[in-house]
Parts: structure tokens; sequence; C-alpha cells
């Protein structure tokens, strides 16, 4: 049993002991809190529980949570309870820990960044500085500020030179008017940092004085810390964030799950709000009968081609599967559309002996102009469903060309109502496109009249000229296509084309 902390909100803020923890946890009992991407951590098998409440919103109740924890616990599961932050600064720790104690279930503690961290190093604002401040305190909003004689010390508080108060946001002009009155300067400066270290993060600045209708008039709902000190001014410099250049930007993964991470995680880096509509879902294909007659007399032929890291994978796991070997390829030359594609193949231990100057079909039938292919025996294991000008070329050259399906895409509609809520608000900045059976199976789900309109006004990034020629075919309005066809190029290109834009002004703060 694992007590462990998520860190503020950004995924990439767990600590590498949580990760650990959460890649081999069975169950995963979480907070409103702990970031919902971490669950993709936990092995497929693993059984998800969301135990959050939220402003005193309906969630499960402590005693049903503990009982949980002790249940799975007790059959021997590797249990993670994974909470917001830090599991020991405003988090029940203690709560929980003596339930567990007291059932006699051994557990771990695992700390993680809390959230005054998070919002001090993504707002900028330092917590300590040698010129201001010297202590910082931490402390809770969630205190009855009409209530007195409850044991909060306000003196003290307002005597901090740096003041972090958690969950205070719902109480705020009353906890402001306490403050104050316990000496806390009117001209203190206040930040108000709301869905820290997230790409949805906004902060509010100003004094203790004004700070509360400001708030109200930005309706301003939490989660969000207050962070009260002249270290407050020093964001000018430190505030790296807001100076992101996607920063504010809502962009649309139209890719596959499983390939969507590290394109998801570029665009994060940049500053980007990442909507993932994966609206194609690869599938094996109906029949293996071609790919493993192909396999049984893989050293007959003189080049295998491949066209997407997916054929790789696939192709290479039916190899596992048939028990066959990759010596068999011996003498067998293989080309990879692109680089993503080679890689996939050099990591499986096999040279690729070619990839074309342009990355697309057309730059194979390009990079083989001057062989001579007649009689060739030529293998190209990929989707079933695929533009054959590659094929076609190749055979009107005199080659042999055996297309064998590896998988099969469908379509899927995750995602798709985030994606709607978006559109329909007028909150999306770009929609990426990766292959062409991407974009048809996007517009698909968007039929409706007003969506469909409201679609073909979003600009659109295309990974390369097919694809984009599709989008156009569409009726989207392609603005960005990269040199180089890679999610790299793409990700390079759309970070310029927001850069140079000139309505380029981020939204928020
Ligand atoms: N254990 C957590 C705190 C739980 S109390 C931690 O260490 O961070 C919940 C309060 O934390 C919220 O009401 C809010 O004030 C603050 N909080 C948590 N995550 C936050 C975030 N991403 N941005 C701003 N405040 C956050």
């Amino acid at each position: 049993m694992y007590l462990v902390g998520a860190g503020p909100g950004d995924p990439g803020l767990i600590t590498s002991r949580g990760r650990d923890l959460l890649s081999r946890a069975d169950v995963v009992i979480r907070d409103a809190l702990a970031s919902p991407e971490l669950l993709d951590l936990a092995p497929p098998r693993a059984e998800r529980i969301h135990a959050g409440k939220r402003g005193g919103r309906a969630g499960a109740d402590r005693g049903s949570v503990h009982r949980l924890m002790i249940d799975r616990a007790r059959q021997g599961l590797c249990v993670v309870r994974l909470k917001g932050g830090d599991p020991t600064l405003f988090g029940r720790v203690g709560e929980e820990a003596s339930a567990l104690r007291r059932a006699r279930v051994p557990f771990e503690i695992v700390p993680g960044v809390t959230a005054a961290l998070g919002a001090a190093a993504f707002a900028g604002i330092p917590l300590t500085d040698r010129r201001h401040a010297s202590t910082v305190t931490f402390a809770t909003g969630h205190l009855d500020p009409g209530k007195r004689g409850e044991g909060t010390d306000w003196e003290a508080l307002a005597r901090s030179d740096t003041l972090v108060l958690y969950m205070g946001v719902r109480r705020l002009a009353g906890i402001v008017r306490r403050l104050a009155d316990a000496g806390m300067a009117g001209t203190t400066p206040v930040a108000l940092v709301r869905w820290a270290t997230l790409p949805e993060q906004t902060v509010l600045v100003g004094t203790l004085r004004d700070i509360a209708p400001r708030a109200r008039a930005a309706r301003f709902d939490p989660p969000a810390l207050l962070i009260a000190g002249s270290v407050v001014r020093l964001r000018h410099v430190l505030d790296w964030h807001a100076r992101l250049p996607l920063r504010g930007r809502t962009i649309v993964i139209t890719r596959p799950r499983h390939q969507a991470a590290s394109f998801a995680e570029a665009l994060r880096a940049q500053g980007a709000r990442v909507l993932l509509a994966s609206v194609i879902e690869l599938l094996p294909p109906r029949t293996f009968a071609p790919l493993d007659r192909a396999i049984a007399r893989l050293g007959a032929y003189d080049a295998l081609i491949f066209t997407s890291a997916n054929g790789v994978a696939r192709f290479f796991s039916r190899l596992e599967a048939r028990r066959a070997d990759v010596r068999e390829l011996k003498g067998v030359e293989v080309v990879a559309i692109g680089p993503a594609t080679a890689a996939a193949v050099e990591a499986r231990g096999l040279r690729v002996a070619m990839v074309p100057e342009e990355y697309r079909a057309e730059g194979i039938i390009e990079a083989l102009s001057r062989r001579d292919l007649r009689g060739a025996h030529i293998l190209i294991p990929r989707a079933t469903v695929a533009r054959d000008v590659l094929v076609k070329a190749l055979r009107s050259r005199g080659a042999e060309v055996e297309v064998v399906p590896v998988y099969r895409t469908v379509r899927s509609r995750e995602g798709a109502a985030e994606v709607r809520a978006a559109l329909r608000s007028g909150r999306l900045d770009l929609v990426t496109f990766t292959s062409s059976s991407t974009v048809t199976s996007f517009a698909a789900l968007f039929r409706g009249r007003r969506d469909a309109r409201l679609l073909r006004r979003v600009p659109v990034a295309a990974i390369g000229p097919i694809t984009a020629a599709t989008a156009r075919q569409e009726r989207f309005r392609v603005v960005v296509m990269p040199k180089s066809y890679t999610v790299e190029g793409l990700t390079e290109a759309i970070v310029r084309r927001f850069r140079n834009s000139p309505s380029g002004t981020p939204r928020g703060t």
C-alpha cells in the first residue's frame, strides 16, 4: 500500500518513485486533484477508482476510501493511493495512515511536489528571496473566518514574509479581512494562481486590498492558491511560463492514442493545451494469411518497404508470434519511408538500406528511379487501406509487388466530445493531422452543419503534402506544413506559426 504524491497537476511532476509504483499498480485510487493522465502509467488491467471530492461536492466518503484501501491491500494487491500535490500537506494522510495502521496494513509514503511549489515555479514567484523574504508559511484557508477563537493565529499569518494559503478561494473576502485586521498591509502584493502547472493555469495579481473584488470580477474559482508577500513583485523576471510560444493555445492531436504521447509532450512543453482526439484505432488485419505466407518465404524477396512505424511494429510482432527469425531477411534490402519508420526498423537490429529524401511514397519512387526493377520481388507490409501510387509505380517498372495487410484502422470517437465543446466555445486554435486517414475520420465525426462550419474556420497543420491535400479536399484551412514530414518538423512549424502570428497575443496571463 503506497500513499503517493501526484504533484500539482502537470503529469511530468510526479517523482520517479511514484511513477515506478504506478507502473506496477493493481489498483489506483485517486483524488480529484491528482492528474487523470497519470492513470495512463498504470497497467491497462489495473483497477482505477476515483475517490475525490472537491469543494464540498460529493465523492466517495472517507470511511469507504479507507475500507477500499484496506480491502485491496489485504488481497495482496499493489495499491497506490494517488493524492494531489504532496500527501502530507493538507492531504489527510494522517487519517488514512491511522486507518491502515489499525488494520495492520503496512504502507509507504511517497512525497510529491506540493501545489505551492508548483505555483511558485510556474507563476514565477520565488517563495523566499534574499531581499524580500526569509520565511514562508503554508496555511489552509479552510478555516471559518467568521468563527473566533478556533485557534488560527491570524497575527502570525499576517506577519509571515511570504504566506501561501491553500483552499481559500471560496472564502477569500473573509480571509483578506482577517489578515488586514491582523496587521497585514493593504498594499501587500497578492497573487492567486489557479490550476497551477497546467495549460489552463491563470494568475491574478493585485494587493491585499483589491484582490477579493478582482477575483470576484474575474470569477476566479478553485482550485487556486493565494500567495501574499513582496516576492510577488519578482514575477516579471521569473515568469517563463507566460512566455512560452504556445501558451494559451488549444491544439488537437488526432493520432491514435499509443502514438500521441511524444507529440503531445512536445506541444505541452511549448505551453499548449492539448486535446487528444484519437479518431482512429489500429486493429489486427481481418486475416493474417497473406502476411504469414510472406513470412514463410522472406528470403525470396529482394526488397522490403515499410511505409509507417506502425507497419514495422506490427510486422515484427507477427514475425515473433510465428517464431520466424530476422536472419531470414539476410540479403533483403530494407527501405523505410522516413526517419521514424527507419528508427523503428533499426531498433530491431536491422539496418535500413535507404530512406528517400522526401518522406512519402513519391520519394521512394524517386529514390528507386535509377534502379532496374524488372523481376524484383518487393514486399510491402502496411495498412489494409492505403494509397497505391507506390504499388502502381513499382509495378509499371516491372517489379513484382506484394502488399500484405499488417493492420487495419477503424474509426474511434475518443476525445470527440471534448473537441466539440472547445470548438463550440471558440477555443480551438489548431487541429493537427499526421495522416490522411485521420483527416477523413476526424471530418466524419463532425458532420453536423454547425460543427462542420465552425471547424472549417479553425487553422489546420498537416504533416506532409498528401495529408494536406486530403485536408483541403475536406475543405480544411491548412496553414502549417513542415519542410520535413516528421512529428518533430511539424512541432517546429507550429511553434513558428504562432510565434509569428500577428494575432498571436497569448490568452490568459
Ligand atoms: N496535498 C495537496 C493539497 C491538497 S488541499 C498539495 O500538496 O498540493 C487542496 C488545495 O490545494 C486546493 O484547494 C488548492 O488551494 C490547492 N491546489 C492543489 N492543486 C492546485 C493547483 N494545481 N493549482 C492551484 N492550487 C492547487
